[in-house]
């Protein structure tokens, strides 16, 4: 097993929030690594509405989810925060020395001073095929929402699922693969009408099948599937590939035992911070009297919690207030002047 990873902190989620934690910590000296479930940084404003605009960031009249993410990830780029995509944090544990150990689905561990919990509404994970066993395939021929279709080339695959993105998968398989079915438990769609369209004719014309019905059990070469009126067919396989939406997870959260109260991790409002010493919760995942799940609310939290964080960090040293407009030593740090 690798070193765990020593750090003064560690951010769950590269939502908005987290990323502008990464901000508030760099202009105080404490250098941090983020993890999210996801393959890329902007959680909800880039997975739920990367195209439509926002309106009330401040000093920004008008931006939209994915242009607020590339901001945020301008505005951290002199702190170096180093990221860790894909991997959900999994554990958190206290250590002897009072440091927090945590580990990730990607098997790494982080031995960390602080923690900064920026989970949102939680974990955006793909929703799985609920067969019992069928992990095991994963990787190998079950895939989830793959990044990229190159491997499949040249083999017979099954789509599951109805939405845009299974059927422009189905679609695009249909061009590299060697037979593509496009499986989902009935004859409609919640698809663009154009998208369900391309996909009847790809039909039609042979170059993809399209078969209602649902998985039944899977034993990573034949995928049986149960169809509306009870037949049971066999469909070979070299891969399974399910595209069943994503949806967010609280997961593994709801087991570090900080209370939650409605799936939402209490904190105080002045550090922001958990039952847990040096454990902060800061934006949609926390709750506190008079709560708004707002961005510029996230990224008030954010700041007293770094302020907090000071604390422990460096203890016994006390940290005066500079401002970015007039501090040498925040220029410094910024990389600007
Ligand atoms: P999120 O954006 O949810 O990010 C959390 C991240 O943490 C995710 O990327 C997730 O994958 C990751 N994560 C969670 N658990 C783990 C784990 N265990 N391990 C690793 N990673 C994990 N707000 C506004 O202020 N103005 C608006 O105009 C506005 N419009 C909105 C429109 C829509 C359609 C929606 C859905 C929301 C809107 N919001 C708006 C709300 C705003 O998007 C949220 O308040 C904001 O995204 C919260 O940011 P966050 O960083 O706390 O969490």
């Amino acid at each position: 097993t690798p070193a765990p990873i020593e750090t003064d902190a560690l951010i769950v989620g590269a939502g908005p929030v987290g990323l502008f934690q990464a901000f508030q910590l760099g202009l105080l000296e404490i250098s941090c690594h983020i993890v999210d479930a996801l393959p890329a940084a902007g959680g909800q404003c880039v997975k739920l509405y990367g195209d439509k605009p926002i309106y009330d960031i401040p000093g920004t009249p008008r931006t939209s989810g994915h242009g607020l993410a590339e901001s945020l990830l301008e505005q951290i780029a002199p702190f170096k925060p180093q990221f860790h995509f894909g991997e959900q944090v999994a554990t958190l544990a206290r250590e002897p020395d009072d440091r927090l150990r945590l580990t990730t689905s990607g098997g790494k561990t982080f031995l960390a001073k602080t923690v900064f919990i920026a989970a949102g509404v939680g974990a955006f994970v793909p929703k799985h095929i609920a067969l019992d066993g069928i992990a095991r395939f994963e990787g190998t021929r079950l895939f989830h929402h793959p990044e990229s279709l190159d491997r499949f080339a040249g083999q017979t695959v099954v789509v599951n699922g109805g939405d845009d993105i299974a059927l422009e998968t189905a679609l695009s398989l249909a061009a590299i693969a060697k037979q593509v079915t496009l499986l989902h438990r009935r004859d409609g769609f919640q698809a663009d009408e154009a998208v369900v369209a391309r996909m009847r004719t790809a039909v039609a014309d042979g170059h993809m099948r399209f078969v209602v019905g649902q998985p039944a059990a899977f034993d990573g070469t034949r995928l049986q599937v149960t169809t509306p009126d009870a037949q049971t067919l066999e469909l070979p396989v070299d891969a399974l590939v399910a595209c069943l939406g994503i949806s967010p997870r609280l997961g593994p959260i709801a087991d570090w035992g900080l209370e939650l109260e409605r799936k939402q991790v209490p904190v105080d409002t002045e550090k922001f911070e958990t039952r847990e010493r040096g454990v902060f919760a800061v934006g949609d995942i926390n709750t506190y009297p008079g709560k708004r799940k707002l961005i510029v609310c996230g990224f008030h939290e954010a700041t007293l919690a770094a302020w907090a964080a000071t604390a422990i960090v460096f203890p016994g040293k006390a940290i005066p207030l500079q401002y970015t407009t007039t501090s040498t030593r925040l220029h410094t740090l910024l990389g600007v002047g």
